[in-house]
């Protein structure tokens, strides 16, 4: 018996069970003809009713990474630790697993979310393609990372190389993003997939998921950069499916390509990029200002000094970098800035705009 397998691998975009709701008569169908049987989240009631008793089995979709991997799968839908061949040393008795995109659409062609863009593409194709199919100008583009399972960066130098699609996500550090909170984020991700059955899958990733929020919230320490490297070669070998290798295998290869990123966060409490609240400082810009004194009110540190009419300015020894000011203020005149600071004046000067 073979398993179709429509769990999402993306759950903002969850493909495959899209493909699966506009096709759902022909993949009934097919069913009845074929000895498969449909692998579909619990959650996704609307499918499960629409089909043929049968036809389909359920399983617990706040893990879908899981899924990804046959013998892992297998093992997680008994109720057991994932345990794949690389372990286990055998496949027998174990339902094979077959993309359930691959199944209703075939092989040559590939479904991929690039951020919020719906593409389709050839399955065959490189990540230049890609970004222009969704509208996105390669020049203000740091690098594009592949989503699970092929959880890898791409850095411009390889936008021409060839690409197998296989991930339903694809996403964009553009030139101004932060590198090392885009991977906490996609660090964050791989942890709320982990089904928490083995240790290394599941301390280890809660490990570096906390070491990368330390590091944006200005909490990292020197040390944390090397912990990383001597997890993740760890992780990769001990953790008992794709899920947690590739974790690792991600943390690792993001020190590789943004060291420098990450060395600022941990070692000078800088973010580059100028985006991590807390990494940053706040300023009022002069050409922006038109003294309305909203931001005053919003402060809680009494950090902001003006009055009505005049440029308001921000003492950077009070603030505590909340963001508040910034919420509050409606001409967009308070900014953040990374290492490059805007020129501002020391004390309030009248305003050149109204
Ligand atoms: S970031 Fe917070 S503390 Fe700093 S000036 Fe703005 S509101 Fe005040
Ligand atoms: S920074 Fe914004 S909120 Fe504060 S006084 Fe200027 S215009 Fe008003």
């Amino acid at each position: 018996m073979t398993l179709v397998n429509f769990m999402p691998l993306d759950r903002s975009h969850p493909v495959a069970l899209e493909l699966l709701r506009l096709n759902l008569g022909e993949a009934a169908q097919r069913v009845a003809a074929e000895d498969v049987r449909l692998l579909v989240p619990a959650s996704a009631t609307d499918v499960v009713t629409a089909l043929p008793e049968g036809s389909f089995v359920t399983a617990d979709d706040s893990f879908g990474f899981v899924y990804a991997n046959d013998t892992a799968a297998a093992r997680v839908l008994v109720g057991e630790k994932p345990l794949p061949s690389a372990v286990s040393g055998t496949t027998a008795g174990v339902d094979p697993l077959v993309s359930g995109e691959e199944w209703l659409c075939g092989s040559e062609r590939k479904v991929v979310y690039v951020g919020d863009a719906r593409v389709e593409s050839a399955a065959q194709t490189t990540v230049a393609e890609l970004l222009g199919a969704a509208g996105v100008g390669t020049d203000d583009v740091k690098a594009v990372y592949l989503g699970y399972p092929t959880c890898s960066f791409v850095v411009p130098a390889h936008f021409g190389d060839a690409v197998t699609l296989a991930c339903d996500e694809v996403r964009v550090i553009g030139a101004g993003d932060c590198a090392v909170d885009a991977v906490r984020e996609i660090l964050d991700g791989f942890h709320r997939e982990c089904c928490g059955r083995c240790v290394f899958g599941n301390e280890g990733g809660h490990q570096l998921c906390a070491i990368l929020a330390d590091a944006c919230a200005g909490k990292g320490q020197d040390a944390d950069l090397d912990l990383i490297r001597d997890l993740a070669p760890t992780m990769a070998e001990q953790a008992l499916c794709e899920v947690g290798q590739r974790m690792a295998h991600v943390a690792a290869q993001a020190l590789d390509l943004f060291g420098d990123e990450f060395e600022a966060h941990v070692s000078r409490h800088q973010c580059p990029a100028g985006t991590c609240r807390a990494l940053v400082t706040y300023h009022i810009l002069v050409s922006r200002c038109t003294g309305c004194g909203e931001c005053l009110d919003a402060c809680e540190e009494d950090a902001i000094e003006g009055k009505a009419g005049f440029v308001h300015v921000i003492d950077q020894r009070a603030c505590v970098r909340c963001g508040k000011c910034l919420d509050a203020c409606p001409k967009g005149a308070v900014v953040t800035a990374g290492l490059k600071k805007p020129k501002t004046p020391p004390h309030p000067i009248p305003c050149r705009v109204h």
